[in-house]
């Protein structure tokens, strides 16, 4: 699947990458001349310097898309379905550059990228499918003197707002239901990785997507540059994947002309392994759930938790398995775990740690970062991590797995659902009654039933309480994207 990536392989897909801003079907320079630096995280050099919006920019790209939405909405839905085929297939043709191109600027190893470059396509391929198959429906009144007719139309300009761990799927996943559902869009990405979503909107464009429906603004003042837009009300819909801390922001600033929203936001997810679980699968799940992404995922197995009496067997299985997994820059073969996204990101990661292990935890593995250049963190396995350690209620975001004892199922549970958060949970058990019950009581929008996986395009993703609003994917991420319009008849 990956190839051997020379030096010269890399310089050729940096050379070949746009770095301008993509507005009303131009390529663009920002319009007072900005750019920002996009960095190599495993070697902390260089690697592009992009054009970086200003409000003006983001004003052109908002008006552009508003200008697009009357007409775009009239395109037939077989037309919206086929543009997004084609991006699907542009996609998979291209796979080599946009899997090379993520992996330099963002760090995972490059079999994850191609991972991500193929669940990424599967949105264009699940929302063409999805795009003409928006239904409808016809009634007669309970009185018999009325028929209610009810549409779904597009609910118009959106505001689309990606993070960085994974710079491709977290834009189609927005992008593919906004262009199904007859939506144009303003789309940032996060300013640490914005080669993929502008090597994307290439993709779109050659696809066949016309002028102004999909616009991409990169930026390094977010805030300034997106808060005027938001609280504009030109846009309809704010669909947004980020940090808990930012989304509340955003809800805030949507109130203002009462947006329609889609917050995917942090998670703190448990993963609880039961006495009779098989314990060598719960190690492979939980290095999915923990290791996918080096740890940088909203998923990410946050806090595990390991029945009394197979604690031993499951850590020190962990434990062996992570210190197998090479560490380095993504591009070389064998690498498993890639640096941290930035110096920040890491530097947040041995805060953790340290403020853990300073509360007595164990380090039986790792715990601290990686001597030399680029961002890197060793993978880490604690024990004994005393519940008023930060990690058990921050996001780690990173390689580092707390392991913790239980003796009860519904001590479990307490300890699963005592979080804000609530996006995903993970369970390990051989008994299936347990696995629905135990799923069913915690609290969360997900659950891996003996799976470290949950993301699936064809499935709805999303998370409860501070974990966020509305499902991405799946035969509902759609309506995200669409309202409800009744026409009452009178017979
Ligand atoms: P993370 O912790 O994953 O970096 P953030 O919530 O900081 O998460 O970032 C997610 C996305 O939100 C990025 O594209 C970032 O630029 C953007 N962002 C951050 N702050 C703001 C803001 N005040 N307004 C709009 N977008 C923002």
């Amino acid at each position: 699947m990956t190839e051997t990536i020379t030096a010269a392989r890399e310089s050729e897909v940096v050379a070949a990458a746009e770095t301008r801003l993509y507005i009303d079907g131009q390529w663009r320079d920002a319009r007072n001349g900005r750019t920002l630096e996009v960095h190599d995280p495993s070697t902390g050099k260089v690697l592009a310097t992009v054009a970086d919006a200003s409000v003006e920019d983001g004003w052109d790209a908002l008006y552009a898309a508003q200008r697009a939405q009357q007409d775009f909405a009239a395109m037939p839905p077989r037309q919206r379905a086929d543009i997004l085929m084609r991006a699907f297939e542009l996609m998979h043709q291209r796979k080599d550059d946009l899997a090379l191109l993520m992996t330099l600027e963002m760090g995972k190893p490059l079999a994850e990228s191609y991972g991500e470059v193929n669940y990424a396509a599967e949105f264009f391929r699940h929302f063409a499918e999805e795009a003409t198959r928006i239904g409808g429906n016809y009634q007669t009144a309970p009185a018999g003197n009325a028929r209610f007719v009810v549409a779904k139309q597009p609910v118009g300009p959106s505001i689309l707002i990606t993070p960085w761990n994974f710079p491709l799927a977290m834009g189609t996943r927005k992008i593919g239901p906004a262009l199904a559902a007859g939506c144009t869009s303003v789309l940032k990405p996060a300013e640490l990785t914005p080669l993929s979503m502008l090597a994307l909107a290439r993709i779109l464009e050659e696809a066949g997507v016309p002028a102004g429906v999909v616009n991409i603004v990169v930026t390094s003042t977010a805030g300034d540059v997106m808060e005027p837009l938001i609280r504009s009300g030109i846009a309809r819909k704010l669909s947004f994947t980020g940090s808990t801390a930012v989304g509340k922001k955003l809800l805030e600033q949507a109130s203002d002309k009462v947006l329609r929203t889609s917050m995917e936001l942090g998670g703190n997810a448990a993963f609880v392994v039961f006495e009779d679980a098989d314990i060598d699968q719960a190690v492979e799940g939980a290095i999915a759930a923990k290791m996918r992404n080096s740890g940088e995922a909203c998923t990410a197995a946050n806090r595990i938790f390991a029945h009394e009496s197979v604690i031993d067997e499951f850590s020190t299985k962990l434990a062996e398995r992570m210190a197998q997994m090479p560490v380095g820059r993504g591009v070389d073969e064998g690498v498993k775990v890639g640096p941290m996204v930035d110096a920040k990101q890491r530097d947040k990661v041995a805060e953790l740690v340290d403020d853990a292990v300073k509360s007595g935890a164990r380090v039986v593995l790792g715990g601290e970062p990686a001597a030399g250049e680029g961002f890197f963190y060793r993978p880490t396995v604690l024990s004994q991590v005393p519940e008023q350690a930060r990690m058990w209620q921050e996001e780690i975001f990173g390689p580092v797995a707390p392991v913790s004892s239980f003796s009860t199922e519904d001590e479990v549970i307490a300890k699963v659902n005592d979080t804000p958060y609530g996006l995903v949970n993970y369970v390990y058990t051989n008994d299936l009654t347990r696995g629905l019950r135990v799923a069913e009581r915690v609290e969360s929008g997900m659950v891996g039933l003996n799976q470290g996986v949950v993301s699936n395009p064809a499935a709805p993703f999303g998370g409860i309480k501070e974990s966020g609003l509305g499902r991405e994917g799946g035969d509902t991420g759609i309506d995200e994207f669409l309202e409800t319009k009744y026409i009452g008849i009178q017979m």
